[in-house]
């Protein structure tokens, strides 16, 4: 197998990646907080998850991956409150408008899917562990992490705690807890939504659940765990130490993290009101597969400034891309031998594009294997024709990259009869039968099929 690096949080550095059971990735995504729709911020993050999930199933890894639902929080709750009904009712429509973003941004579906909601019983039992074992406490019905019981608490932000147990954080709200003892499981006093359980009447903290939920579907410890820069403190802090202390075993052995996507040097956020969901974007005539491409080609650790005009470069990237394999789809009917040279190139290309996302998902080095490789089979075009048996190698490499990149919309492939009506014409044109071609030519737009001569073959268009 491929041998695969990827920088870790955790030791900061870049780490052959090796996991627990050979060939199999168990791999964590926190989620979105569905109190309204995501902005392409997140979208930065569940982008960069998406590359890291395909291109480990293209280097042969089985994928089982967990993205969680946070629909319990302060946002949540005031929202359902607003609107007067129950939870579900509230986050149901952003959970559905997430799922539909998922896929006009061609992002893999997780295996699974949990909701805070739905797992509550198993953080409560967390929680009991947890106190039977001298890390957790209760105060006024509600039940905090006790960070002193747990020495390693800073392993994954390397932060001096020193100074921070006494600083508040400045994240969104159900981020609120201070650096000191976290909230494990909230007193309820006058919300509308709680769970009587055997550790009292309240509901979650944010925390928890994403070390219940995890732990449940993917094992006490796990290959890889994901997030955004402002995850790592306190969230994934938290994780790590509500579970660790929980089982006594490691809980993650690769945390990947990617930078924000900042508009004018600020990070993208809801707080700050300079956001774009991908809805006002769609709107104002952007293309998915552009948004997609922006936020895929920075490297996922480097800070992405978004403008449209940005994003404006990246959709014809696209369309450079699509156009390339729309020209040589063209050329798969054609006659004629291998070029040799084209082997060649596919080779290069393909080793050229697995060593750059090998090394920590360098998404703009393998971006510019595949131009190089789309550049020299341009000039081929131009001097001789292709034969389809080349083009059908060619296809079958941008293809195969697709499963990774997912920009590249199929073509569709004509039925039999009209593809053998195109190559009698063709010989036609050869035997400068014009007549023929011509009455072929009538024939093929009748059934609403217009053809184009060009230097790649006959190419062919629905009216
Ligand atoms: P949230 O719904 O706020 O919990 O965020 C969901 C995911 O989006 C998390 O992984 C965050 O780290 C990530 N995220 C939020 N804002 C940005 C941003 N501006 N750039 C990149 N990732 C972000
Ligand atoms: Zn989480």
């Amino acid at each position: 197998m491929t041998r695969i690096l990827f920088f870790n949080t955790l030791s900061r550095q870049k780490e052959e990646f090796r996991p627990i059971e050979d060939g199999v990735v168990k791999m964590y995504t926190c989620g979105p907080t569905v109190y309204d729709y995501a902005h392409i911020g997140n979208f930065r993050a569940y982008v960069f998850e998406d590359i890291l999930h395909r291109f480990l199933e293209y280097a042969g890894y089985r994928v089982t991956r967990v993205m969680n639902i946070t629909d319990i929080d302060d946002k949540t709750i005031a929202g359902a409150i607003r609107e007067g009904v129950s939870l579900n009712q509230y986050t149901e429509k952003y959970i559905k408008a997430f799922f539909e973003d998922m896929d006009c941004l061609k992002l893999k579906k997780a295996t699974y899917f949990p909701r805070a909601t739905q797992h509550i019983s198993e953080m409560v039992s967390l929680i009991k562990t947890l106190i039977e074992k001298g890390h957790a406490y209760e105060k006024n019905g509600s039940i905090y992490f006790k960070i002193s019981s747990f020495p390693g608490y800073g392993k994954l932000s390397h932060y001096d705690f020193e100074n921070l147990l006494t600083t508040n954080t400045d994240a969104d709200e159900y981020e609120k807890d201070q650096a000191r003892d976290f909230a494990l499981w909230k007193a309820t006093k006058d919300e509308p939504f709680f769970w009587d359980t055997e550790i009292g009447r309240g509901r979650p903290g944010w925390h928890i659940e994403c070390s219940a939920m995890s732990m449940k579907y993917l094992g006490e410890t796990f290959d890889i765990h994901t997030g955004g820069v402002d995850n790592i403190f306190p969230h994934h802090e938290n994780e790590i130490a509500q579970s660790e202390a929980a089982t006594g075993k490691k809980f993650v052995n690769y945390w990947l993290h990617c930078a924000h996507l900042l508009v004018d040097g600020e990070k993208m956020s809801k707080s700050k009101g300079n956001f774009y969901t991908l809805r006002d974007l769609l709107k104002k005539g952007y293309h998915p597969s552009g948004i997609r491409y922006l936020l895929m080609t920075t490297h996922y650790r480097d800070p992405l400034n978004f403008t449209e005009q940005s994003l404006k470069q990246a959709e014809n990237t696209v369309k450079h891309i699509q156009a390339f394999y729309q020209r040589i789809s063209f050329a798969l009917n054609n006659e004629g031998n291998s070029n040799q040279v084209i082997e060649k190139y596919i080779n290069e290309a393909s080793e050229g594009f697995v060593g750059a996302l090998s090394d920590d998902l360098n998404m703009s080095l393998a971006m510019s294997e595949v131009f190089k490789f789309m550049h020299s089979v341009n000039e081929i075009c131009e001097r001789t024709k292709i034969s389809g048996s080349d083009a059908k190698r060619i296809i079958g490499f941008l293809e195969k990259i697709n499963e990774v990149i997912a920009v590249i919309e199929s073509v569709e492939t004509l039925p039999d009869e009209f593809v053998n009506l195109i190559k009698k014409r063709e010989q036609a044109r050869r035997e400068k039968n014009f007549a023929l071609a011509d009455r072929i030519r009538s024939t093929l737009a009748e059934s609403g099929i217009i053809l184009e001569d060009t230097p790649y073959g006959t190419r062919w268009i629905r009216k």
